[in-house]
């Protein structure tokens, strides 16, 4: 598919509606922290939204695990060296200790398949942005992409 431009912020709100049935039954509060203005990005935005809906469900389905605990996912966006920065932070269990997180067929889930995270990478590549993972001191996982934004003609 092409790449067109697009705000999103508004990618977002319909990708967070696709999710919002699966998040209630886990329990799971989504919320959002972007600034009230973002420049428009320039992607093919189905694919953006297939990443966007892939790390939340990870998110969900890990914190889905957890019998107690604050279950909460938060979706971050700012502007940072031409791209839009994206995070998807959730408080779960964390990743696995030597879990290849994005090679194919690397799943802890007994009906997992195991190719979300290579899909998502390969998608957000594809598109000029990269994604990735960080380690950090606090509980739950973190995960970061980025979108190139729309370049305006002089
Ligand atoms: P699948 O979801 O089919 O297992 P993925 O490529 O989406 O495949 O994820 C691979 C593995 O990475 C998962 O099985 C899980 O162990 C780990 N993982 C992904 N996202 C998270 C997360 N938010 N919290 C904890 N572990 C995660
Ligand atoms: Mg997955």
């Amino acid at each position: 598919g092409a790449r067109t431009n697009f705000n999103f912020a508004d990618l977002l709100a319909q990708t967070l509606h696709l999710v919002h049935a699966d998040a209630t039954e886990a329990q799971v509060s989504v919320e959002t922290d972007l600034p009230p203005h973002l420049p428009l990005v320039v992607a093919n935005r189905v694919q953006i939204a297939q990443v966007l809906v892939n790390l939340l469900r990870n998110a969900i389905e890990a914190m889905a695990t957890r019998p107690d605990g604050v279950r909460q996912v938060t979706v971050n966006a700012r502007e940072a060296d031409g791209m839009v920065l994206v995070g998807v932070e959730d408080t779960g269990p964390g990743i696995a200790p030597g879990l290849n997180l994005f090679t194919q067929f690397e799943t802890t889930k007994p009906d997992g398949m195991g190719l979300g995270l290579s899909i998502c990478r390969s998608m957000v590549e594809a598109n000029g942005g990269t994604l990735w993972h960080t380690d950090s001191d606090q509980p739950g996982a973190k995960f970061y992409f980025t979108i190139p934004i729309r370049q305006t003609v002089q």
